[in-house]
């Protein structure tokens, strides 16, 4: 069941206050690291309350469905994230609409997402996904390819590269959850080394973030913890 509206900003603020416990236990300040409202599922009206609620960054992973909230919330002002895999042929929509790619993981799409920006005049803010776990089923760029794929971003002027994205493998281990966390913010950690200004990790999620935050993410993207089970 989703939330109802009326128990969403006591959702909300059991979220914030478990990332403020995450970050103090892992001996950092709460505010290093923002949270990422997961929206995907959810219909028009309980993202409104969630707006009323001071919101207004929404992570959705369907072209189709950034396309349609955006004309049902287009008084409140959204920026909408993109973090679900983006085929090539659906970035015209994400060109215009999207305030930010969390999912690029190829060249293709970057390529693609450029010329949409060009013409319709836009940067947006990126960050590349890198696949950090061997479960075949997850989207990203494999690590060994990250330093050329950076470099070759590099043309692309439209695209502000921010930092990395990554979903950890599904595991009731914890070490093994843990270890994509860590990768990332060691590719990170390398690729600044090289002369990358990457301030961002987008890890962690309703079940894994505190892992993540022990690891370094900057933000966390949280859906069903805030929202309610999906359908
Ligand atoms: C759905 C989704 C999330 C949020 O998942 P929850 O488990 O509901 O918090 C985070 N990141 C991505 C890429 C997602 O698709």
């Amino acid at each position: 069941m989703s939330a109802g509206t009326d128990d969403l900003a006591a959702r909300w603020a059991q979220v914030r206050r478990r990332v403020d416990d995450a970050c103090r236990e892992a001996g950092r300040a709460p505010a290093e690291v923002t949270i990422l409202p997961v929206s995907k599922t959810f219909g028009p009206s309980l993202i409104r309350t969630a707006v009323a609620l001071g919101l207004y960054r929404f992570g959705e992973n369907k072209v189709q469905e950034i396309r349609e909230k955006s004309v049902a919330l287009a008084d409140c002002g959204i920026d909408w994230v993109m973090i679900g895999h983006l085929q090539t042929n659906k970035v015209r929509d994400v060109a215009r609409l999207a305030s930010e790619v969390q999912s690029l993981d190829r060249l293709e799409l970057a390529q693609a997402l450029h010329g949409q920006l060009q013409q319709a005049g836009r940067e947006i803010d990126v960050l590349v996904q890198v696949k950090t776990s061997n479960e075949p089923s997850k989207y990203g760029l494999p690590p060994a390819e990250l330093p050329a794929f950076l470099d070759a971003l590099r043309e692309y002027d439209t695209l502000r590269v921010c930092g990395l994205m990554t979903l950890a493998v599904h595991s009731a281990e914890a070490d093994e959850v843990r270890a994509c966390f860590r990768l990332l913010r060691v590719l990170r950690d390398q690729a600044v080394a090289q002369g990358h200004a990457l301030p961002r990790l987008s890890m962690g999620m309703s079940d894994d973030f505190p892992l993540a935050i022990a690891e370094g993410a900057t933000e966390v993207r949280i859906g069903s913890a805030i929202f309610g089970a999906r359908a």
